[in-house]
Parts: C-alpha cells; structure tokens; sequence
C-alpha cells in the first residue's frame, strides 16, 4: 500500500530543499538520501527524539521549515524558558484520555531532565509552584540539546519543506524540493498551532489525517480571555491591574495572578482555566480568597457603620478594582444602611464573581494548543500510530496539553525520549 500526504502548509521563510541542497538542486533530482529515522520539527520533542536516536546509533535526519531550531524553548519564560516543573504528575495534563501520558512521564521524568541540565552545568532556579527556570538564558537549553545531538551524529536541515510524503511496506519517501528522503521511521513532531508567525502550522494534523489517524479537535490554549464590549467598558480603566484570584470553571480553579487587559483578561489563573473554559460557559473568579466579604462587612457595618463601601474594598484591593466593584453593585453612601440582601449581593460580586467570556486572543496569543492526533491513534509506550508501523507522532501535535509551569516542555522532552527509543 502506497500512501501520499502532500504538504499545504510549509513555513513562508522555508525554501524547498534544505539551504545545503538548494544550489545543487538540478543535480540531484532523483538523488536518493537513506537514513534510519527522518524526524520533522526541530522544538523540544524533536530534538530529544532525534539526540535519543542518534545516540543508539541510528542514521537521524531532523527537519525544520524554520531558521533555527527551537524558536519556542528561545523565546519561553521570557528568555529563560520555564523548563520543567518539579512537580509534574500526570494531573497536571488535560486530553480525551487522561493515562495517556502516564508511561511517557514516568519513564522520563523532571529529574531526568534537571539531570541533564546538570551534567551541562546550566545553572537554575525555581521561580514559583516548582516552575524551574534557566538562570541565564534559554539559549543554553538549545546549545544543550544540539551539543547532544552532535553525540549521536543528527544532521539537522533547516529553512526545509517537505512537500510530500509517501509510505511504501517498508519505508517512507520524503520529498524535500527535487530530493527524495527514505526513511525506515518517521517521526511528526510539528507542534500545534500557536504562534503562527513563528513558523506554527497544521502539518502534523494534515500527516495524521492523511494516514487514516483521528485529530481531535484543536482549540487555543493557555490563553488570554476576551470580554464583552459592555463590560470592557467598565473594566477599562483597570488595564494592568493584577490581583491573586482563583479562578474556577466548573469544577477545576487556579489560584494565581490575574490580570485586567484591555481586551479582558489574562494572568496565570486565567491562562491556566482557559484550557478547561469552552464557549458561552461561565467563569467566576474570587477576588479576595483570603477573605469572605459577607462576614467582613457585616462586621465592619457593626464597627465602622460610617466607612464608605469604597473605603472598605480599598483595604484590600487595589483603588481601581475598589472603584470599579463599588460602580458596579450600584450603592452610594455608607455601609450602615446596607441590608442583609445587598450584603450577600455584595459578596457574591467580590468572591464570586461570575461572567462570561466573549472568546480567546487566539492561537496568536496562546502558547499551546489544546486537542491534536487522538492518543487512541498513538501506542502510550513507543509513540508509534498503531495503524501505521513506524510513524511516531510527539509533543504537543499529540492531544495532551499540559497546565502553565514548565508542563508543556515536560511533555516535549518525555514524549520526544520515549519515541527516540523505539524508533
Ligand atoms: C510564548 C510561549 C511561551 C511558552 N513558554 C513555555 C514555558 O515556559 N514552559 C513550557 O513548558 N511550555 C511553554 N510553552 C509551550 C511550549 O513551547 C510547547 O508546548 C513546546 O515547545 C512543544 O514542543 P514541540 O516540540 O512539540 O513543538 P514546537 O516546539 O512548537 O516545535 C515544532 C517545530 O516544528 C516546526 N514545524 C512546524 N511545521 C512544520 C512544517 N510544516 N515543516 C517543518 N517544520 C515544521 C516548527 O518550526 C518548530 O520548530 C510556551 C509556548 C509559547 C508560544
């Protein structure tokens, strides 16, 4: 049997042929290159499953479309790339099947991966909640991964499209520009679809489709939310202001930071219940967790029954969130004339606060993306379609999205080491 995928989404920056092969283009049409396992996407996932295979000894080729290898882990953590979190545990991961990831994670766990950091004396820290950052810069995780695979002997092609895919009963042909790639495995490790304008692209949707494999339905993730213009308005004024909130849909919350923007709302907790959030449900956020506001105020109406409500909001929230909360439950004056009633209207806008977004920022502000090739489709242990012997999918193409807080590498390296083993 002879299957083709072809290519629609390749990098606007990606040539068709890899930068070494360009000038020689005519002279090696038809040219055949061979190698053991041919994997595409050069992010976390890949270049762990490339420098894992390349050190068992086999032929790797790694493609990019991109200019570099491992534009996200660059640009993550604000430069120093959130890269794992001490406290990882399958819990910490959402997908239709949620053992999934369980295998994976056990086998390559977060001090594995501290391990490696180690024996590349990269010097780290934990910034919050187990989140562990690179001290200087996340460049050094790059130059990390490449020195290893160096090791293994991965020639990496980037600025590479690949416009076609084939699989004969033994080996997958690759098209690269007039180049012809045969290759016993084939790894997709193409990412999901956030960020687009860093080179993010349906490639590994279109390769599972293509070979008869289900895709969950994609969604933004860890995302900024969006508010209705009705309510921006009154929120305006608070772009900037950050409170510690939780935030809840359903039955899951976060507590963290959140953040007032200009579109709605964003902050750690909101990213965080952004992947559990579908359209037209509700969030209800608690703006003071330390507190509850129906007994507070019934003792301050005992004790100070001249304060204005403003007053009492501003003891512990910022002036504008105060003034924003007192325009908001309609009362002028002072506390003294606030009925039983109110009082619970009262605490009910500050500790449960519920609305509903409008939308997310979209996949160009979301920093993964939710849903992607059915785990069903995918063996747990070796990443391998269980419809199609030798194509592996990894990371974050996989429908398995980890929480904010260095999940999402975790998942890369973990799933890119497991495959690296089988392929
Ligand atoms: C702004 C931002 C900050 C983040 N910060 C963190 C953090 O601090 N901690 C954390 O755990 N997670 C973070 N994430 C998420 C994390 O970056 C991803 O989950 C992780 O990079 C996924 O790894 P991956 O290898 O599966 O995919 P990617 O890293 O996205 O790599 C996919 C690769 O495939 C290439 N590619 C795509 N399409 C094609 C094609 N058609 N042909 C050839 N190549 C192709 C891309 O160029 C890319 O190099 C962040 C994400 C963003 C956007």
């Amino acid at each position: 049997m002879t299957m083709e995928v072809e290519s629609l989404t390749s990098h606007p920056r990606a040539r068709r042929g890899s930068r070494k092969t360009r000038h020689t283009q005519n002279l090696f049409k038809n040219q055949v290159s061979k190698f053991d396992v041919v994997i595409i996407g050069a992010g976390a996932a890949g270049l762990m499953c490339a420098l894992t295979a390349g050190q068992r000894g086999r032929r790797v080729l790694l493609i990019d479309h991109a200019k570099k290898v491992g534009e996200k882990i660059r640009i993550s953590g604000g430069g120093r790339c959130n890269f794992t979190n001490l406290h990882t545990a399958p819990k910490n991961f959402i997908s239709y099947n949620p053992h999934f990831c369980v295998s994976a994670l056990n086998r390559f766990t977060q001090h594995d991966f501290i391990s490696l950091m180690k024996k590349h004396q990269i010097a780290f820290h934990e910034k919050t909640l187990g989140q562990l950052f690179c001290d200087v810069s996340s460049q050094q995780i790059i130059e990390m991964l490449l020195r290893e695979c160096a090791v293994g002997a991965v020639e990496i092609r980037l600025e590479t499209a690949v416009t076609k895919i084939k699989k004969s009963e033994t080996v997958f042909e690759i098209e690269v520009g007039s180049e012809l790639i045969q290759s016993e495995s084939l790894v997709i490790a193409t990412g999901g679809l956030s960020i687009p304008k860093m080179g993010a692209t349906g490639f590994g949707y279109d390769v599972a489709r293509q070979f008869g494999l289900k895709v969950k339905q994609t969604i933004p993730a860890l995302v900024p939310l969006t508010l209705e213009e009705n309510i921006l308005c009154e929120t305006k004024n608070l772009s900037g202001v950050a409170v510690d909130a939780i935030v809840s849909c359903g039955k899951v919350s976060f507590r963290e930071a959140i953040l007032f923007t200009h579109r709605g709302l964003s902050g750690p907790a909101i990213l965080q219940i952004s992947s559990y959030w579908k359209h037209g449900e509700k969030i209800v956020i608690n703006l003071l967790p330390e507190i509850d506001v129906f007994v507070r105020l019934q003792e301050a109406k005992k004790l100070q029954p001249r304060q204005e409500l403003q007053s009492f909001f501003a003891q512990f929230l910022p002036k504008s969130l105060a003034n924003f909360l007192t325009s908001r439950t309609n009362h002028s004056g002072n506390i003294s004339h606030l009925s039983a009633k109110k009082i619970h209207e009262i605490a009910d806008l500050v500790n449960r606060w519920s609305l509903i977004p409008s939308g997310t920022e979209g996949y160009a502000k979301a920093e993964v993306t939710s849903g992607g090739v059915d785990s069903d489709e995918i063996s747990s242990k070796t990443f391998e379609a269980k419809l199609v012997p030798n194509l592996f999918f990894i990371g974050e193409v996989l429908d398995v999205t980890g929480w904010l807080g260095g999940f999402n590498f975790q998942w890369a390296w973990a799933s890119g080491k497991a495959a690296g083993e089988w392929v």
